[in-house]
């Protein structure tokens, strides 16, 4: 649903002084107090198109994250036949009853962000606009995901555990262009064995449809055809066209990325801009601590000025198998720190001895070899992403190889393993070009 929002909010220490409307700010975006606020004093939304369908509830991690939970059961029902459970019939999946209950439960999100507003005494003023659109995919037939992204392999997950045939086209040799090198080939390898086939360098050059309807998509290497979708997800830019930010003088890039000095302010002192707009690390959690929760929110209405801290950041794929990730890759500790020694593993979890199922998991560790300090944890496998958010707190705070190595693991668990690497698989010596400049 699309909204206009006017915010009836005053900052009390700053400013009481409706005659000072003139200083009146926008907020375009809702996950946070988003995007842009002009004028610290009053905030209120005043040209009533509103848009209310943040991305990460209603388009991106939220129905996203319901889906790969409905695709992973295909997967764990395979597992379940090593443990001796038998079905009479093969479980069937309904993509009507999966989304009946997600728009229900993005409903009723909806509706918490909305009171939320209202107790905060927002006054939200219906502009156009739809919640959500039907976002109907036939999961039974063949489908073409272009990109290798994060967003292009978790949908090639999705769509694969809900039994379509899935083809993913990239450009490179291999998904995940920044991710750390053994986590890109293994996540590869892991989705292909459940049956995901990826065209390695291969662009797009046109779709053609056929008189049954079917689409082909024509690439450099070839034809290839019969899909009923073809899937785009090569990458976002910010939508920062018609703002009028041009107009006065608000500073951008190439890809319209608005650029913001420390505090998140723009080129225009009375312009702020938080969250993807920015285009620097475009996830939820750091929307939030940029904007409404966090530094922006201080800088502004707390006579705190605030940088946020983008220090060691967790971020999760919801691949399947899924990653985490904290701190530096390999190649970005070699360029902060030079000498560095490198800790892996690769072996099969407990649950696949049963299951018979090629299943594995990656972890890494990375570790500055002067200080002993851990610079960077990876980790690709059955529950990294919540296995990561725990040790992340680890890395953030500084810890050391000596503080993980006495830790006592959990036991039988994957993530014991991230406590008990004693021996290096290597040790690195490299010249740093600047040490300690991402922070950590
Ligand atoms: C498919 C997908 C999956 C994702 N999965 C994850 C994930 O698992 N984890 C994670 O952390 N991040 C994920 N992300 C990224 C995450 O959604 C974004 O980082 C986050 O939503 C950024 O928040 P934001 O407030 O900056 O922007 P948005 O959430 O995009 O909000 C911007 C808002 O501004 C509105 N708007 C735009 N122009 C105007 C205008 N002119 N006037 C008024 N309003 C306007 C938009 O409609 C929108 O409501 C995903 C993104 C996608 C696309």
């Amino acid at each position: 649903m699309v909204f206009s929002l006017k915010f009836n909010i005053q900052c009390s220490r700053q400013c009481k002084d409706n005659s000072r409307k003139s200083s009146i700010g926008y907020i375009f975006g809702f996950t946070v107090i988003n995007v842009i606020v002009f004028g610290p004093c009053l905030l209120e939304v005043v040209k009533s198109k509103f848009v209310y369908n943040c991305r990460c509830v209603l388009r991106g991690c939220i129905p996203k994250k319901l889906m790969v939970y409905a695709s992973k059961y295909s997967h764990e029902f395979d597992e379940s036949n090593g443990f001796g459970w038998k079905y009479d019939t093969e479980p069937r999946h309904d993509w009507s009853t999966l989304m009946v209950n997600k728009n229900a439960e993005l409903q009723r999100l909806t509706g918490i962000y909305k009171n939320i507003l209202k107790n905060a005494g927002v006054t939200l003023i219906e502009g156009r606009g739809k919640i959500l659109d039907p976002h109907t995919v036939d999961v039974d037939e063949k489908v073409a995901i272009v990109g290798g992204g994060y967003i292009a392999l978790e949908f090639a997950g999705i769509l694969n555990g809900l039994k379509s045939e899935v083809h993913v086209f990239i450009r490179q040799k291999k998904v995940l262009q920044g991710f750390v090198e053994e986590i890109r080939d293994f996540v590869g390898e892991q989705m292909s064995l459940q049956g995901i086939e990826f065209h390695t360098e291969e662009s797009p050059q046109a779709i053609f449809k056929s008189a049954d309807g079917s689409l082909s998509l024509k690439t450099n290497k070839g034809t290839f055809e019969s899909f009923s979708h073809v899937m785009f997800a090569t990458g976002r830019r910010p939508n920062t066209k018609n703002l009028g930010l041009e107009t006065v003088g608000v500073k951008m890039n190439k890809n319209g990325a608005i650029e913001v000095d420390e505090y998140l302010r723009t080129t225009v002192p009375s312009i702020w801009a938080v969250g993807d707009v920015t285009d620097r690390i475009n996830l939820t959690p750091v929307a939030l601590i940029e904007g409404g929760a966090g530094a922006l929110a201080k800088t502004l209405f707390q006579n705190e000025p605030t940088k946020p801290d983008f220090r060691a950041v967790p971020s999760a794929v919801f691949s399947q198998p899924p990653i985490g990730q904290v701190g530096l890759t390999e190649e970005q500790a070699i360029k902060e720190y030079g000498d560095i020694d490198v800790y892996t593993a690769n072996f099969r979890p407990l649950k696949a001895t049963l299951s018979g199922l090629p299943d594995r998991v990656f972890m890494k560790l990375i570790v500055c070899a002067k200080t002993s300090k851990v610079l960077g944890l990876h980790m690709c496998g059955a529950d990294s992403a919540e296995l990561v958010q725990g040790f992340a707190v680890a890395v953030k705070a500084g810890l050391t190889k000596a503080d993980f190595d006495a830790t006592v693991g959990i036991h039988p668990t994957s993530a014991e393993e991230f406590v008990t690497m004693r021996t290096p698989t290597r040790k690195i010596q490299g010249s740093p070009e600047s040490e300690g400049k991402l922070g950590l």
